[in-house]
Parts: C-alpha cells; sequence; structure tokens
C-alpha cells in the first residue's frame, strides 16, 4: 500500500482496539493523536495505569490454528498485530491458549505506543470526537472507547450517534493466592492430555455430594443488587457462575465445571465436576477461577468459594464483580468499514462496536484502521470474505438482527457440506478441520492480492 503524509488520524482510547489501530497507522507513516483518559481516573474494572489493560482473564484464547480464535490471531498477525506481537512477548504458560502477564504485557503496549515517533499521547477525557477531531488539526478519527467509555462521551454518543441506549452486564472472575491453596486435593491437569504430562491448568475436582452442595449455596448466597437504572442482560458464553447455579443444579457441570476431558483425577477416580484455576502470572503465585465469574458478595464469595476442595483457607487477590459493557448496534449505525452513517470521518473500533473479548477488540482495532489507511491513500473501502474470521466477526455485528456481542466462534463462518463418507466419520471435528483450512485459504489468497 502507498500512504500519505498529509492525513493525520485522532484515536480516542488506548485499550487493546485503540493501541492496535494507533499503532497500524504509525508503523504505515501516519501520524496519530492518540486521546487517553485513565490517567486522570480509573474506571471501576481498570487497576493500572498502562495501555490495554486486562481487566479480568489474563487469556486471550486459543492459539490453536483450528479454532475460531485462533484463526483471528494468524489473521492479525499477518496484518502486522501490536497486540499479538506483545502478548506473545509477555505469554505465560496455558496450555493451546495464549495467555499473558498482564502487567508486563500493558507495559510493553504503552512503552511501544510512547516511543513512537508518529504517536502524540493526549491524556485527557475526549466528550467531543468531532470538536476533538478539529481541535488537533485530524483529517479522522477513531472511537475505541470500549465497553466502559466513560458518562460525558457516551452522552456525546447517545445524543449524537446512537439514539438508544444499549447495554448490558458482564462479570469479573476472582483471583486466588496459590500459597493459601491445598494443593494435595488438587491436581495439575489441561483438557484432553494425560494426567502424567502434567498441565498448566490447576482443577479441584468434586464428588457429586460436593457439586450439589456447592450449586446450592451459589444459589441462595446474597447477589449486589442491579441498581435502579440497571438492566441486567449478560452475555449467554460468559453467564456467572451463581446464575448457573440459578438456572439449575446441572448447568455448571455442563459448562464451565464440566470433567471433560480433565478425568480420571490425581486418585484415579472420575470427577463429578470439576472448578480449573489458570495462572495469572509466570510465577505461578496466583491463580484464576477460570468461568467463576459472579454477582455473589464479597463476603458470600469468600464463604461460598472456600467449599471448593483445596480452597478451605483460600486468600482472595480480588474477588469477582459485574460490570457495565456498552455497545452499539453497529448494522444501524455504521457501514460495513465501520465508519458512522452520520458523520463519515468518525469510525468505532473494539468493544464498543458490538464484538466481545481481548481479540476480537484488538481485532477491530486493526481493521477499522486498516480501513482508514485505504481511505487516506485513496482507495475505497473493502469487505474481508466472510469465509475469513475477521470477515466473519465483521458480518456478524453488521448483520445480526437484535445485538448481542459475540466472540469470535465457528458459528459465525460459512458452514461447509460434507460428504456422505465424512458424515460418517467424526463429523464435528471434520468440518471444523474443514471450515479452519477454508479461512486460511482465504484469507491469504484475499490478504495477498491487496493493492
Ligand atoms: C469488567 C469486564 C471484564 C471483561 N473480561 C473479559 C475477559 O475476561 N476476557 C475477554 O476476552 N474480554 C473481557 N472483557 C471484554 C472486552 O473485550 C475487554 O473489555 C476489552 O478490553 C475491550 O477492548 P477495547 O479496546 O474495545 O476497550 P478497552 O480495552 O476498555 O479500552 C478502552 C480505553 O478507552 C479509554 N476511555 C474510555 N472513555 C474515554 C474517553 N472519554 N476519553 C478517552 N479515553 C477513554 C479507557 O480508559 C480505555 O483505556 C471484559 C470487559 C469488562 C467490562
Amino acid at each position: 500500500m502507498q500512504n500519505s503524509m498529509t492525513s493525520r488520524v485522532l484515536v480516542i482510547g488506548a485499550g487493546l482496539a485503540g493501541s492496535e489501530a494507533a499503532m497500524f497507522l504509525a508503523r504505515h507513516n501516519i501520524p496519530v493523536v492518540l486521546v487517553e483518559s485513565k490517567s486522570l481516573k480509573l474506571n471501576p474494572a481498570q487497576k493500572i495505569k498502562n495501555y490495554a489493560e486486562l481487566v479480568c482473564t489474563n487469556s486471550l484464547k486459543s492459539l490453536d490454528p483450528n479454532s475460531a480464535h485462533g484463526l483471528l490471531k494468524n489473521e492479525m498477525k499477518s496484518m502486522g498485530s501490536f497486540i499479538i506481537e506483545k502478548a506473545m512477548e509477555h505469554a505465560v504458560p496455558a496450555g493451546d491458549a495464549l495467555a499473558v502477564d498482564r502487567e508486563l504485557f500493558s507495559q510493553a503496549v504503552t512503552e511501544g505506543i510512547k516511543s513512537h515517533p508518529l504517536i502524540r499521547v493526549v491524556e485527557a477525557e475526549a466528550s467531543n470526537p468531532i470538536e476533538l477531531k478539529k481541535e488537533f488539526e485530524c483529517d479522522y478519527v477513531i472511537v475505541a472507547t470500549g465497553p466502559l467509555t466513560t458518562k460525558s462521551l457516551e452522552d456525546w454518543i447517545l445524543k449524537e450517534v446512537s439514539g438508544d441506549d444499549f447495554y448490558f452486564y458482564d462479570a469479573i472472575a476472582p483471583v486466588v493466592d496459590a500459597d493459601s491453596l491445598d494443593l494435595s486435593k488438587m491436581y495439575f491437569k489441561d483438557r484432553h492430555k494425560d494426567i502424567e504430562e502434567g498441565g498448566d491448568y490447576l482443577n479441584a475436582p468434586m464428588t457429586k455430594d460436593e457439586y450439589y452442595a456447592f450449586v446450592e449455596e451459589l444459589a441462595k448466597a446474597e447477589k449486589v443488587a442491579p441498581k435502579e437504572f440497571e438492566d441486567w442482560k449478560f452475555f449467554e458464553s460468559c453467564l456467572p457462575i451463581d446464575l448457573m447455579a440459578e438456572r439449575g443444579k446441572d448447568t455448571a457441570r455442563f459448562s464451565c465445571m464440566k470433567p471433560v476431558g480433565l478425568e480420571p483425577d490425581i486418585n484415579g477416580k472420575w470427577p463429578y465436576a470439576v472448578v480449573q484455576l489458570r495462572k495469572e502470572n509466570l510465577l505461578g503465585s496466583a491463580y484464576n477461577l477460570v468461568g467463576f465469574q459472579t454477582r455473589l458478595t464479597y463476603k458470600e464469595q469468600v464463604r461460598v468459594f472456600r467449599m471448593i476442595p483445596g480452597f478451605q483457607d483460600a486468600s482472595f487477590i480480588h474477588l469477582g464483580s459485574c460490570h457495565r459493557n456498552s455497545f452499539l448496534n453497529a448494522r444501524k449505525l455504521l457501514d460495513f468499514d465501520l465508519k458512522s452513517k452520520k458523520y463519515s470521518d468518525l469510525y468505532f473500533a473494539g468493544q464498543i462496536t458490538g464484538v466481545e473479548g481481548y481479540t476480537e477488540s484488538a481485532s477491530m482495532g486493526l481493521y477499522v484502521a486498516f480501513q482508514v489507511l485505504r481511505r487516506i491513500n485513496g482507495l475505497e473501502p473493502i469487505s474481508f470474505p466472510v469465509e475469513t474470521a475477521m470477515g466473519a466477526l465483521v458480518n456478524y455485528i453488521m448483520t445480526i438482527e437484535k445485538p448481542c456481542p459475540s466472540n469470535i466462534n465457528f458459528g459465525l463462518l460459512p458452514t461447509i457440506e460434507l460428504t456422505k463418507d465424512q458424515m460418517k466419520k467424526d463429523r464435528k471435528k471434520i468440518k471444523k478441520d474443514l471450515v479452519a483450512r477454508r479461512a486460511q485459504d482465504v484469507f491469504q489468497s484475499f490478504y495477498s492480492k491487496l493493492d
């Protein structure tokens, strides 16, 4: 691609999408002004001042090239993703997943951004992107302020762009101090690997009695009540563990507590259910309770989670909680290059566009920066083939009738018809492999032919 030094881009928000977008443009010789508010005030989910903060789990999910998450990461790598680059540099062991040391990762992103000669960082809260674009003499503006966009900007978006108030609530999982766990009741094993191989995940197996007693307490424990103005609409694949318990006594056992691939346990027994723990850092001094996002009050979390085998003296580094998540109805408000239908120089990127997840948000930063770069170079926007992970994600937010944030998953990619022979074998696996192979081929052919 050719590029032009005459255009300048304003990026609002130095989260995963904003950092990715700013670096993509700067690396293509486009000057960027990056406005970030966290040094003035952290939002309720943030803990550090550095950019691209991972506010909950430290995992960017699977690297397996045959998984939907792996496909997305590989496409991002082909496009020169800064976020994946820094994540790989600060990875911690997590089986097939890309988990990172969150402090070192954010520090590296921040240093990269601040030291780039074409990125000017401005520490301020943006409330009117169009005015700010003029003030900083920029040609285009990308709003990447995420699920916890500050009130003043949100008000502007509601008034000027969306007109509708779309939001729902997400929940954070607790982190436990490794030294406080009784490891004699737990075992290391990754799903579908032999126990002799050890593993990155620590598992707390439960008997049938232990599981039902635990679920009963989860269901009846005291929850944090939603505030008056809040309308809790949880993301179905990220339900609070206590809500699962309320839905049915076996719901958790078929979700994050499923023992599948973890049997037999350390005593050679088959657990009825399992709580999985993932390392928070390379030292393994803290563990995240996988899938244990919760609405329980802090006091109740300590009481109920200490029922987990090995947790009788557990000390929690932080407890779980619920948070707001704002996002737009992209189909109604944006073009496929994620440009506002109303303001032709205004783009949105990241979770605010209606995707869900760290990697997905970063990928939408890359996607939008790519489209802005094309525009600067006098090229038409181009849609990514729906057979690719990135194309499928954009297609999803641009077509879904009733917006509901989504992670990347195979359900978003067009299906493939199997032959009669293939139908007789492991259908699910064959189908995934074929869809993954097609995605790789289509992306490679599409991206290599671009101007
Ligand atoms: C509580 C919570 C937990 C989550 N847990 C997970 C998880 O475990 N795994 C997962 O994959 N995804 C998770 N997500 C979803 C989501 O993918 C991440 O929040 C992701 O960080 C979104 O990336 P983003 O770049 O769109 O926004 P963010 O990473 O949030 O970045 C937005 C940036 O914009 C800044 N900003 C906001 N308003 C303004 C303003 N007016 N002016 C200037 N700057 C502003 C913010 O300070 C922030 O730095 C979670 C979300 C929430 C809210």
